[in-house]
């Protein structure tokens, strides 16, 4: 795997912000392709599981079907303030929480919404580094611009 990722971007609770910043990522200008980052529609095949917006009641199940779907070893990454549970919506009864209550974040990509340079930066630092052993919590951290 090392010198591509496959990414399965699931929204668990957007604004669409962040998602507008990651179709930007993938545009000619930054073009994640280019660097063997590539965006997959199934977790089957996918190294990383990108997650966007604070995390609904209801999309808590599916993030987790998700994750036990993917191979091993596999990636969680946090993408933006909502996943990072920076609160942002409050303490809704329809929020099921931090991300990190529900799987164990290995990469962080701060923001509301990251730019899509983060965004890049992040992923690619991500592909240069090992990844993490199953269950072993963060280990990998956004290269900061
Ligand atoms: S971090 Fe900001 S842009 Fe991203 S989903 Fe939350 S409110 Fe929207």
């Amino acid at each position: 795997m090392r010198g591509s990722l496959a990414l399965r971007h699931v929204d668990a609770g957007s604004c669409n912000g962040c998602e507008h910043e990651l179709t930007a990522a993938t545009n000619p200008l930054y073009d994640l392709q280019q660097y063997g980052l590539n965006i997959v529609a199934s977790p089957r095949h996918a190294d990383v599981l990108l997650i966007t917006g604070a995390i609904t009641t209801r999309m808590a199940g599916p993030l987790r079907t998700a994750y036990a779907a993917m191979p091993e070893p596999r990636v969680v990454a946090a993408l933006g303030d909502c996943a990072l549970g920076c609160n942002l919506l409050g303490t809704q009864a329809e929020l099921a929480g931090p991300l990190e209550t529900i799987l164990p974040i290995d990469l962080r990509i701060p923001g509301c919404p990251p730019t899509p340079a983060a965004i890049a930066a992040a992923l690619t630092a991500a592909l240069q580094r090992p990844r993490p052993a199953e269950g072993s919590g963060p280990q990998l951290s956004p290269r900061r611009n």
